[in-house]
């Protein structure tokens, strides 16, 4: 397994990315899309930049795929329309690149929907650098605050900062969660988005007014820290990155699946894709220099059709969330309890005039539309119920979804909790590149 930038394969690969940029709102150039425009960045920020922008229609995404030919074929085709794929499909054609993305569903239907919605750098992952001496995931940690902030900086109408409150029941958790959260803010540096601090009992609660005042177990609250990350609608973010891939010259199609890959019977490389138009049920085929496989959880199925004798590499694993009436939690204050019974975290979020609350993390079979199980759901109403005044009832229960993590997978590593989640570039010998695992929050560095 080797990781190399993409960019690298492909030769004549052009500017610098630009991809950091989200946004709407382009002059549509019919040229654009398959045109061979290579202006570099000042040019495709021009184009991006115009205020009345429109995305081609359907019609135009799909004539641009079909429109394909061995002699004429593109840079990149990238499967899947996630964040990931999304994000290298805005990263290939902001170099000047042509490029192609087919999703099955709708973009974001997959993982990148269902997450916590948190832009975060992950203060477990820290706690685990400190505690295991892993230089690794200070790094991974690092980088996902720098991605923290890049991301708020670029689209700052679907991003926040987030206060998030951490309980303290105990005397040595004062010291412990604040020095924990002053180094999250040091590792951020200039990036840090405000500083963490110790709150008394009295502050805590006039922020927080449903936080418990004595634990299940008979403690008092002895204060809270309250630390900073984002929160970001997430689908959104999602979309608004296949949108800026379109108006950056890329073709862009949903409910379009791949369900062939065509090698070179010399090279064995992957030279097409075979695409099903999933709202017509006609089939076509897409040419192609490079394909990036961005399938998520489903990275090994796509992998699979080119060579279904390959090994997997990825461990699903499910995460639930539930969306709790808006009287759980106030309407700017997060809550972490960052160890459950069980050990693992769970969140209470404001979100939309709402709360959610989770996650779990379980072993899963894989499916599209994974459900959420009743004793996750429970899980978590149990967990946030020792925190809080609010009587936490089941039928207070509006709605729950489960995502899949698409964790890339080491045999020798049963629990899913201690997998990386750092992501992993893999390059099959037929060529294709395949891009998983990995946040939300760093899809950026994973698809450049
Ligand atoms: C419960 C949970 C909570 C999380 N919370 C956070 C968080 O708070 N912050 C954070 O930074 N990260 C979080 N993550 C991680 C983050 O959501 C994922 O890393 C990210 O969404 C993965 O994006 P992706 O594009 O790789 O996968 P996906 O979003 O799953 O995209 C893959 C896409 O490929 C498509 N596809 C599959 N096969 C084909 C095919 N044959 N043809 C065409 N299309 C195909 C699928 O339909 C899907 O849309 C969370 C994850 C989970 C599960």
């Amino acid at each position: 397994m080797r990781a190399m930038k993409l960019g690298r394969l492909l030769r004549g690969s052009a500017a610098a990315a630009v991809v950091g940029w989200i946004g709407l709102g382009v002059v549509y150039d019919r040229s654009s899309v398959y045109g061979r425009e290579r202006g570099g960045n000042e040019a495709i920020k021009q184009r991006s930049a115009a205020v009345d922008g429109t995305v081609p229609p359907r019609v135009v995404q799909e004539a641009a795929l079909r429109g394909t030919s061995p002699i004429n074929p593109l840079d990149v085709l990238v499967i899947g329309g996630g964040a990931t794929g999304c994000g290298v499909a805005l990263d290939a054609s902001s170099r000047g690149l042509r490029v192609g993305l087919v999703e099955r569903e709708d973009f974001s239907a997959g993982t990148s929907s269902r997450s916590t919605k948190l832009i975060h750098g992950g203060v477990r992952y820290l706690e685990k650098a400190v505690f295991h001496l892993d230089y690794g995931q200070l790094k991974l940690v690092f980088h996902a605050l720098e991605e923290r902030a890049r991301l708020i900086q670029n689209a700052p109408h679907l991003c926040h900062p987030l206060p998030t409150m951490t309980p303290c029941y105990e005397w040595w958790e004062i010291p412990f969660y604040w020095s924990g959260l002053k180094l999250y803010d040091l590792v951020a540096g200039r990036k840090m988005l405000h500083i963490s601090r110790y709150h008394s009992t009295k502050e805590s609660l006039e922020f927080f007014p449903t936080l418990a005042k004595e634990s299940a177990h008979g403690k008092t609250l002895k204060g809270t820290v309250v630390y900073y990350d984002g929160q970001m609608d997430d689908a959104r973010v999602n979309v608004s990155l296949a949108c800026t891939a379109a108006l950056t010259g890329a073709a862009v199609l949903n409910h379009a699946e791949a369900v062939g890959v065509q090698r070179d019977a010399g090279t064995n490389r992957v030279t097409s894709v075979r695409v099903r138009n999933n709202l017509t049920g006609k089939e076509f085929d897409v040419h192609t220099k490079v394909v990036v496989n961005a399938g998520g959880a489903f990275s090994d199925e796509v992998r699979k059709l080119a060579d279904k004798d390959v090994k997997p590499i990825i461990t699903p694993s499910s995460g639930v969330h539930i969306v709790l009436p808006d009287y759980y939690s106030p309407d700017a204050m997060g809550l972490i309890v960052p160890k459950t019974k069980d050990g693992r975290v769970v969140f209470m979020l404001p979100w939309l005039g709402r709360t959610v609350a989770g996650t779990t993390d379980s072993s899963t079979k894989l499916t599209m539309y994974p459900e959420p199980h009743e004793e996750e759901i429970q899980f978590i109403l149990d967990a946030i119920s020792d925190y809080l005044t609010v009587k936490v009832r089941r039928s207070d229960v509006l709605s729950a979804w489960s995502g899949i993590r698409p964790l890339a997978s080491d045999p020798s590593v049963k629990d899913t909790a201690s997998i990386s989640r750092d992501h992993v570039v893999y390059i099959g010998s037929d060529g294709m590149v395949t891009i998983t695992g990995g946040k939300w929050t760093t899809y950026r560095r994973r698809c450049s």
